[in-house]
């Protein structure tokens, strides 16, 4: 086993009063695709800038490949970030942008030059260094962002919502390239989203974050079938959570369960349930066709509702049709 790329034991940092990372242990393996996933205001940016040097914990400690650089100021750790605003100096061209930390260093001009136009073929940039930046794209932008960070080869690239300020469609092409680009620089990526299906897509793990606290950590399929807090649960998208009485009455046991929209079945009040199976039966209150998919809002008894999403209507009994009574069944290790 090599040492972790980044460590965080016990890390707390408060505010004044605010406590932003609340006893937060993290432990990033060599080339790994980390994603810190969390709503706004729960500590994610606050964690990075402790990886990155920005900010000092309050109590704990933070190791960067097995050394302890707590008190290491920003520069002294080899660790680079890349921020949503991209921050390119407007009045260099590109290729001074991406060179400007091999100059800082000393870095002699034949070598610099070599290394930014290195770094911008790997961003798929060739050619755009006597650009300025406001002549670029935001997607390119992004991109010159991404040279200008990996420029001196980092051990960790830690990135703040980079793909926040693109649009949809460059955002998810945006997603594949920096996967493609941790792939193959093999350089530690530690992200931090708002974006569920960006981290559950592009990371080989996810923490879920929550006010200063990791709720789970785990791979994407994990973290989003087996989510182990409601939290999480209702964080990682669409989900029917059942408490209390609801819970004994739908699942059967007492307990906060969840159990996704995409793994109820619609039947026939006729059908019964196979081996292993759960059901309850319910009324289609409402059918809501949302392009991909069908999301089905079933009422039950007590004015419990479940969700259920099916992505294709093939299969579906006829009987499945506003107002009519009708089975749900469900496996029994889906309801967690
Ligand atoms: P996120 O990136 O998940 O949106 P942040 O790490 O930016 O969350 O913030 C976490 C909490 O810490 C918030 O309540 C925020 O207001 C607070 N916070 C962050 N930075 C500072 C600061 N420099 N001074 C005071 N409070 C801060
Ligand atoms: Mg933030």
């Amino acid at each position: 086993m090599t040492e972790a790329a980044v460590r965080l034991v016990s890390v707390t940092k408060d505010f004044g009063a605010v406590r932003a990372v609340d006893g937060v242990d993290l432990s990033l393996a060599g080339g790994e695709f980390f994603s810190l996933l969390g709503p706004s205001g729960s500590g994610k940016t606050t964690l990075l800038r402790l990886v990155a040097g920005f900010e000092r914990p309050t109590t704990g400690r933070v190791e960067l490949s097995g050394r302890e650089v707590t008190a290491l100021p920003p520069h002294r750790r080899d660790v680079r970030t890349v921020f949503q605003d991209y921050a390119l100096f407007p009045h260099m061209s590109v290729e001074q942008n991406v060179a400007y930390a091999l100059m800082v260093r000393g870095v002699r001009k034949a070598e610099r030059l070599a290394r930014a136009r290195e770094a911008l073929a790997t961003v798929r940039l060739d050619g755009f260094g006597p650009r300025r930046p406001a002549e670029l794209s935001g997607g390119q932008r992004q991109r010159v962002a991404l040279a200008r960070a990996l420029v001196d080869r980092p051990a960790v690239l830690l990135l703040d919502e980079p793909l926040g300020a693109l649009d949809l469609s460059l955002r998810r092409r945006m997603q594949t390239e920096l996967k493609e680009l941790q792939r193959t620089t093999g350089i530690t990526f530690l992200l931090v989203t708002h974006d569920q299906e960006e981290a559950l897509t592009m990371s080989d793990r996810v923490a879920v974050v929550s006010d200063g606290r990791i709720e789970q950590i785990g791979p994407p399929v994990e973290v989003y079938e087996r989510p182990a807090t409601a939290f999480v649960a209702g964080f990682m998208g669409t989900t029917n959570l059942l408490r209390g009485a609801a819970a004994r009455r739908v699942v059967g046991r007492p307990g906060t369960f969840s159990i996704r929209p995409e793994r109820i079945r619609l039947a026939d009040l006729a059908e019964p349930p196979a081996e292993g199976e759960r059901t309850v039966t319910g009324r289609v209150a409402d059918i809501v066709h949302a392009g991909a998919h069908t999301r089905f809002t079933i009422a039950l008894p007590h004015d419990d509702r479940l969700t259920v999403i099916r992505q294709n209507l093939a299969g579906l009994p006829p009987s499945v049709r506003p107002d009519a009574e009708i089975r749900l069944l469900w496996d029994h290790d889906d309801a967690f």
